[in-house]
């Protein structure tokens, strides 16, 4: 077998795309160039773009511009593309449906599909108890839903919420958000009953002096929780397994199991947002599953349907029925198009073991970041779990937030052909979320450019002072 028959074979999700990179014009490519200029005369400029290639292909684990680059793509659409952009299955399912019918509504004339993709949920969800399903278009939106229905069946309002915790744009989700700049400055007023507790952040709770262990964390946010709140108010407890956008923070051992042991206990409905944890991304289908936590409702979107875009909240069968008649939906909730893509996807990731391909893509790159860690003081903090990974990157010797340094080695891979993202409360984190189909030989190259591009920003640092200054957790 060649080698490019070889990296084919081991991109179930490519399509017709080949698995290597090439470049052939600078990133990006005048093409490219040409129509940035097009985009920002015609878009309204609040819609960023972290990497201006303009595509025309992409599968596996390449994305293919318009000046015939081909870069390597560790971002997935931001956690979307599980299975691949162009997963054959997928885009023959699509095909397929789109022929059939486009659209009925749900709500008034009802199909197969829907049905097919809330059983799949119910039986995939964390939790051996009856459950339902309901469909959505975005992730926003399924966390507005999870919190209509928590409000519905527990009578009470209050929503809790935690920092650096990321649900969406909308205006309640806004609310439940926690960074302001880019995502709430000047967009206010936001929806009441919502409080925030403080996250457990196992690096910066260390740098702050405080215990970092995850019941410690729980016992400072749940006392918060019982002074400000009170558990009696409190509807809904939304939380991220493992925090996407505020950083790629998984909290401590013991933090998720208390918060939801309290829930139990106080009858507040415990929402696990896996928008960006769920469908096998961090090496389990769902991330609630590392620790053994069974949420009451799931809202999921991004890994569920290959790129369609379609989001639910899943959950307990009482607090799912508890919102009357009516009162859940919307014109395109559970589209049909892109329900058989989520049916096509899901197979596809159970059938493929994607999540088992998680744990191997975190097996392949942990070790090379932890490497790089060694060498460059400015790499503050390497977690994560299976392909959610990500480097926290600080002032050299010292816990100061650099986001300068995030933005330097993006650049750096940008340049290389590589689609990396940046996240982060501080936006010093760059995370690294490749397509679970990606190519073993395409990460490996990955990995290489990857450090080749820290070596070049470390090397334009002033060496670290012999006796570091004092830890700090300044931001500014
Ligand atoms: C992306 C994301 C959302 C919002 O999803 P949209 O589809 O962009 O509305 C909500 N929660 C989490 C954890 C996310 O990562």
């Amino acid at each position: 077998m060649t080698q490019t028959d070889h990296r084919v074979v081991e991109s179930a999700g490519a399509g017709s795309v080949p698995q290597e990179r090439k470049l052939v014009t600078p990133i990006p490519g005048p093409r490219s160039t040409e129509l940035l200029a097009r985009r920002n005369a015609a878009v309204a400029q609040g819609v960023s773009v972290t990497l201006p290639v303009f595509v025309t292909a992409a599968g596996g684990g390449i994305i293919v511009d318009v000046d015939g680059n081909q870069l390597i793509d560790l971002g997935s659409g931001i956690a979307v593309t599980n299975v691949g952009n162009a997963n054959p299955a997928v885009a023959a399912a699509v095909a397929s449906q789109a022929a059939a019918f486009t659209h009925t509504c749900f709500m008034v004339t009802p199909y197969e599909g829907y049905v097919a993709v809330c059983e799949a949920l119910n039986r995939l969800t964390p939790g051996d108890f009856e459950k339902r399903s309901a469909l959505f278009n975005s992730g926003a939106e399924a966390v507005e839903n999870a919190v209509k229905i928590a409000r519905a069946y527990t009578k009470r309002q209050a929503v809790v919420v935690f920092d650096h915790g990321y649900h969406g744009r909308t205006n309640l989700t806004m609310a439940l958000t926690a960074k302001n700049m880019p995502y709430k400055h000047s967009f206010g007023p936001f929806a009441p009953e919502v409080y925030r507790l403080p996250m457990s952040y196992p690096y910066r709770d260390a740098a702050a002096g405080l215990d970092a262990s995850g019941p410690a964390a729980a016992a400072r946010a749940l006392s918060i929780l019982d002074k400000q709140v009170g558990a009696e108010n409190v509807a809904a407890l939304v939380i991220e397994p493992i925090q996407g956008e505020g950083g790629f923070i998984e909290p401590a051992p013991g933090f998720l199991g208390a918060l939801a042991d309290y829930c139990r206990e106080h009858g507040i409905v415990f929402v696990a947002d896996e928008i960006q944890t769920g469908f096998g991304r961090t090496g389990s289908l769902f991330a609630s599953e590392h620790e053994g936590v069974v949420p009451d409702l799931v809202t999921t979107a991004k890994g569920i349907a290959g790129g369609m875009p379609l989001a639910a909240v899943t959950g307990r069968a009482e607090i799912m029925d508890a919102a009357h008649v009516g009162g859940l939906g919307g014109t395109y909730g559970g589209n049909p198009v892109a329900c058989a893509a989520a049916l096509a996807a899901i197979e596809e990731i159970e059938a493929g073991d994607l999540a088992g391909r998680a744990r191997r893509i975190g097996e392949i790159m942990l070790p090379e970041l932890h490497a790089l860690a060694e060498r460059h003081s400015w790499l503050g903090d390497v977690r994560g779990r299976g392909a959610m990974l990500a480097v926290e990157l600080v002032e050299p010797g010292t816990t100061t937030a650099a986001p300068q340094l995030a933005a330097a080695v993006n650049k750096a891979c940008h340049q290389r052909g590589l689609v990396t993202l940046s996240c982060g409360t501080y936006g010093n984190v760059l995370r690294f979320l490749p397509p679970l189909v990606i190519g073993e030989d395409l990460l490996r190259e990955a990995l290489t450019l990857i450090t080749e591009a820290f070596d070049e920003v470390g090397a334009g640092l002033t060496p670290v002072p012999a006796t570091a200054p004092e830890a700090t957790t300044d931001v500014d």
